[in-house]
């Protein structure tokens, strides 16, 4: 595979993994965008819409006036094709995980403005695209705990929301509509802030994050019962998530997979 390859392969290169048509909420999504699911996120668009065209709001993923998420941009995210994604090197202690895109565009506008300006109407669109990452890897499974990685309280604090769990919540909620049982556990815990994880190598990121979280020793008997799986909104070297499959791990907590909402592509060398 050359330098400029996909930094995350192709599910279709992965002959163990569903297909798009074996995931409900993609259709169902993409319904909801066309405005015919009044029970789904649709509601939700027309009421921001009234507030957008009092305040005058922009589309978070494309920042043409108008509502906070605009038809294309909501098209856009309902109709990516998850796929399996592994970071060159895989991290030890990684397990499979499931991406709903490319970072990049609407998604990577969209998680920005949710996170960092707490556009917290954004959270429900969000989560019913991690909803179908959970789907892909749970597989023909119906149940599951999910982990979100956790923030640094001090960073929760500063942002004033803690936007992953936020978003995880949305997912569990929507799957819990289409009959999943599945619950969130508030299992992983910061134990030190990491220096930021910006410009540092596959390597340094992983040096940086050993250690960073640690299971809450109470969940280490709850999370036995049906698989966990590890939640995070961007996907990079996969240093952070590993670092949470690690934590569960060495509590004696097996981790399924991992199920982000975007993946990086791996840059291509300077000058090639
Ligand atoms: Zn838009």
């Amino acid at each position: 595979m050359g330098p400029k390859a996909a930094f995350c392969r192709s599910i279709r290169a992965d002959p163990g993994f569903p297909q798009a048509g074996a995931f409900p909420q993609v259709g169902r999504i993409a319904v909801a965008v066309r405005g015919r699911d009044r029970g789904s996120w649709s509601g939700w668009l027309l009421r921001d819409a009234l507030v957008d065209l009092v305040l005058g709001g922009r589309c978070a993923g494309c920042d043409r006036p108008g509502v906070s998420l605009c038809l294309d941009c909501g098209r856009a995210l309902a109709t990516s094709t998850p796929y399996r994604a592994w970071p060159e090197p895989v991290p030890s202690w990684l397990r499979p995980t499931t991406a709903v895109a490319e970072y990049g565009g609407v998604v990577r506008s969209m998680i920005l403005a949710h996170k960092e300006h707490a556009r917290y109407g954004l959270a429900r669109p969000l989560g019913e695209s991690l909803a179908v990452a959970i789907q892909g890897t749970l597989g023909s499974g119906r149940a599951a705990w999910l982990c979100p990685v956790p923030s640094a309280p001090s960073t929760v604090r500063q942002r004033g929301h803690d936007p992953l769990r936020r978003i995880t919540a949305a997912a569990a909620r929507s799957l819990r509509r289409d009959g999943y049982d599945v619950r969130t556990a508030d299992a992983l815990t910061a134990v030190r802030r990491p220096q930021d994880q910006a410009g540092l190598s596959a390597e340094r990121r992983a040096a940086n994050l050993a250690g960073a979280f640690s299971a809450r020793s109470r969940w280490a008997e709850r999370l036995t019962d049906q698989p966990v799986i590890v939640v995070d909104d961007v996907l990079t070297t996969g240093s952070t998530v590993a670092e949470a499959c690690r934590a569960l791990a060495v509590r004696g907590i097996p981790v399924l997979g991992c199920a982000v909402l975007a993946a990086t592509r791996r840059r291509a060398p300077s000058g090639s």
